[in-house]
């Protein structure tokens, strides 16, 4: 890693990329964006009206025909240059990404690489395409499936991951024969212009990548479009419920990945060393403000009076800086808005009788005085009753809830509304199996406290936390791209006489 992360120039106003170029609109509605570490609006966004979402559809629109024709190798080509360049500036996107959302940057170069395994990923798609083919369902007759992409198709993304979400969908998505619009968080929108740069660099054709910048009116906006055929959403619950209902109401496919409150479980016979890394890494990596953070523990009989004393000692001691400082372990959290929500919560959990061991509001940080500091929070005695139990709280916040054994530890895990992510810390194989089979959440780690699936695994939650049945990227990513087609073929010679009344079977 380089000694500074680099600083890459970045214009005052992130506008819109339609058909191969950026489009502005200065007489649309804008907002400020923030550098979080400084509290101070560093740039303005503009925010779509629905006469640019038409725009790009219907650039997107015109570059289908073409692309989708195009030989999937000779697209994977594209992607590989894409894959080559996104290389090269890998820390350049990270330190944009630093900048506007807050983490720290080693963490953002991690969610940058993370992206890039998806585009590796799509590279393949030659290979993904494939069909399957079985010779003489009857005599002379051949049947195969093929799958063909589906159109414009739209990606709407959070906050939290301005690189690695969208690449967990229009890298694959193009690679497939769609063409993409993707509408980035309007917190930190830099990143999308910079990816789009880079992909037209890399040779893809006008039209086929566009991005258009901005908040409701723009989801919806691509929400209704009847020449969008399918929606991605990765966001909070409430919204991708919206989108989730709203689309399919409308005939479109929709994927909607949404909130998360993921445990772990700390049995007693667990490393408690290797538990207490896992748990600061996965409550305050980040400032929790990751879908698969790690925001309720689950500590099962003695583990509690073991684990509490540690984890309230290295709580204290993050080192919480601007993100662009190397060893920075925590960053400020995105927006002010955001930070006195988290504050609020820990309010309420005082208030509902849960114990507060490390209390991390008023943090200020020397330098930075006006940035969106807090420091971590850890609470114990917290009961599932108790809304900072039940809800997201999405900011380094950890609170301990105390079950007697393993039985009640996922019962507990079961009863959530969401099941986005889950870990289990233990030293016994048969307590690791019966976890994985019992329990009811979509991403399992053993002895491992974020287990997000790699590129070609796919990723996606459980109830709450995804609405619609096709995980994001892997496979199942490349199924929701595309449409199965089954062909039947016969030839003339071997076609036989006269109608037929009855149901073909194999002759
Ligand atoms: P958010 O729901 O506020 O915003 C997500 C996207 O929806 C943004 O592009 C935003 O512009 C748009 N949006 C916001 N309000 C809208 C509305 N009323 N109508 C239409 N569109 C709207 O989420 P966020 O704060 O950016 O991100 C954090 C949330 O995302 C957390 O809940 C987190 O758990 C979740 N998340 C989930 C996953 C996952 O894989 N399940 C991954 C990352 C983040």
């Amino acid at each position: 890693m380089s000694k500074h992360p680099p600083m890459p120039v970045l214009s005052n106003t992130v506008s819109h990329w339609i058909n191969g170029q950026v489009v502005s609109d200065a007489s649309a509605r804008a907002q400020d964006v923030f550098n979080p570490a400084t509290g101070q609006p560093t740039r303005k966004v503009e925010l779509a009206t629905l006469a640019t979402v038409d725009a790009a559809v219907a650039s997107a629109r015109a570059a289908f025909p073409a692309w989708s024709d195009m030989p999937p190798i000779r697209r994977a080509r594209i992607m590989n240059n894409f894959l080559a360049l996104l290389n090269e500036r890998k820390d350049e996107l990270a330190s944009i990404i630093t900048q506007e959302h807050g983490k720290v940057f080693t963490d953002a170069q991690g969610e940058v690489m993370r992206g890039i395994d998806i585009v590796e990923f799509a590279c393949g798609a030659p290979q993904l395409l494939k069909g399957d083919f079985t010779d003489q369902v009857s005599t002379g007759i051949d049947n195969w499936t093929l799958r063909q992409s589906l159109g414009v198709v739209a990606g709407i993304t959070p906050f939290n991951f301005p690189c690695m979400v969208p690449c967990w969908m229009f890298p694959v998505a193009i690679a497939c024969g769609n063409t993409f619009i993707l509408k980035p968080s309007e917190r930190d929108p830099s990143a999308s212009i910079f990816m789009a740069e880079l992909f037209k660099e890399a040779g893809l054709p006008d039209g086929v990548f566009n991005v258009v910048q901005g908040d409701k009116v723009a989801v919806d906006g691509l929400l209704e479009h009847p020449d969008v055929k399918a929606i991605s959403f990765v966001g909070s619950t409430p919204i991708a419920q919206y989108i989730y209902s709203r689309g399919a109401e409308l005939g479109k496919r929709v994927q909607a990945l949404g909130g998360a409150k993921n445990h772990m479980v700390v049995m007693p016979d667990a490393d408690i060393d290797q538990a207490v890394d896992g748990l600061i890494g996965a409550a305050y990596g980040s400032a929790g403000e990751r879908c698969m953070a790690i925001s309720v523990a689950v500590l099962v009989g003695d583990v509690a009076d073991k684990i509490i004393p540690k984890l309230a000692e290295r709580a204290r001691t993050l080192k919480i800086k601007n993100g662009m400082e190397l060893d920075a372990e925590m960053g400020p959290i995105v927006t002010r808005q955001a930070l006195e929500r988290i504050e609020g919560y820990i309010e309420i959990g005082v208030k509902e009788g849960a114990t507060l061991v490390v209390d991390g509001r008023g943090l200020k940080v020397p330098g930075h005085e006006q940035g969106f500091f807090t420091g971590g929070t850890l609470f114990d005695n917290v009961t599932s009753e108790m809304r900072i139990y039940k809800e997201e709280i999405f900011g380094p916040v950890l609170v301990c809830v105390r079950a007697k054994d393993f039985a009640q530890a996922v019962e507990l895990i079961n009863a959530h509304e969401f099941g986005n992510g889950v870990s289990c810390y233990t030293r016994d194989g048969n307590v690791a199996r019966e976890f994985g089979r019992r329990i009811q959440v979509g991403m399992v780690g053993i002895n491992v406290p974020i287990p997000v699936p790699m590129a070609w695994h796919g990723f996606g939650g459980w109830k709450k936390s995804l609405f619609g049945d096709m995980h994001a990227y892997g496979e199942e990513g490349v199924r929701f791209y595309t449409k199965q087609k089954s062909i039947m073929q016969r030839w003339p010679e071997t076609i036989g006489k006269g109608a037929e009344f009855v149901m073909p079977t194999a002759k």
